[in-house]
């Protein structure tokens, strides 16, 4: 089988043709620009490659429900020109089964199938770059609810070793998002991450809201496994002792399951090499074909 993936990121558009065990080929990435232009590239890569079903992990907030008038759009996303845009029906005249989900679900799928999480039932996925999200997999199926999860926006308390004063999301001073990723890095210590090395003060507060966010999905959403990717978890070597002991400290031994006496296989980093996304996307369109693996 060839299954069409697409990873539909706010910066980048990344394609690719991936075959029944998850091997990657055909990869190919163009700049998110114009939707109109950057949809034709698109559809044109697809419709030259013969693939039996296609599956999106886009950029939100979309509407993933199936029966709403504008199901397959994205919504109130902050890249303006994209608000509204249909993406599942621009790729309608491939004449393939199309499925559409988050991103961030891409990516729990795809460590849920073929990364560190796999054959895990209950997993959240946190990507940390330049904005926040989750992806929520929940007793083997993707959570969408009302709209879908936005857990880079939960509100969290501002760290008392915080040097700003509030955190840089338009719409809340204190959420996850506006605190942690890494434009907010950034702002708090007028260098990029990759700038600042290993220093403990920058991650110590860093850590502080990560892991005060997992404390609040643990204790939501129950999950079996933590999985974080994103450009900020590139510093997981200094970032993610930092976090499990932070989280340790926060849970005050309130829960005590097998994983949470064992952090480090808990609170665990991406483990397919940034194609998590990817990977999830051919999976989606797996799903859409009504083929299980
Ligand atoms: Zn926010």
């Amino acid at each position: 089988m060839r299954l069409g993936a697409l990873e539909a990121g706010g910066t980048k558009m990344v394609c690719a043709i991936v075959d029944d065990e998850g091997h990657i080929s055909d990869r190919f990435t163009t700049p998110t620009e114009d939707p109109e232009k950057t949809l034709k590239i698109l559809y044109d890569y697809f419709a030259e490659r013969q693939i039996d079903c296609l599956g999106i992990a886009c950029f939100g907030p979309i509407d993933l429900h199936e029966d709403s008038p504008t199901y397959g759009c994205v919504t109130t996303s902050p890249k303006v020109a994209w608000r509204n845009v249909n993406v599942v029906k621009a790729f309608e005249g491939l004449g393939v089964p199309v499925g559409f989900d988050t991103d961030v679900n891409g990516s729990v799928l795809g460590e849920t199938t073929y990364g560190i999480g796999r054959g895990v039932k209950n997993c959240v996925y946190i990507t940390i770059g330049t904005g926040i999200g989750i992806g929520v997999l929940s007793e083997g199926r993707l959570l969408h609810g009302m709209l879908h999860p936005e857990g880079g926006h939960i509100l969290l308390p501002m760290s008392p070793d915080d040097p700003m004063e509030r955190g840089i999301c338009p719409n809340h001073p204190n959420c996850f998002e506006g605190l942690a990723a890494g434009p907010s890095i950034e702002k708090r210590w007028g260098k990029s991450a990759k700038e600042l090395g290993d220093r403990d003060d920058v991650w110590d507060v860093e850590a502080f809201y990560i892991a005060n966010a997992l404390v609040s999905y643990t204790m939501t959403l129950s999950p079996e496994l933590f999985i974080l990717g994103g450009g900020v978890m590139h510093k997981a070597d200094v970032l993610l002792p930092k976090v499990r002991a932070k989280y340790a400290e926060l849970m005050n031994n309130y829960i005590q399951t097998k994983q949470t006496a064992d952090l480090e296989h808990y609170i665990v980093c991406q483990s397919l090499d940034d194609n998590q996304g990817l990977l999830g996307a051919a999976e989606i369109g797996r799903m859409a074909l009504g083929k299980a693996r």
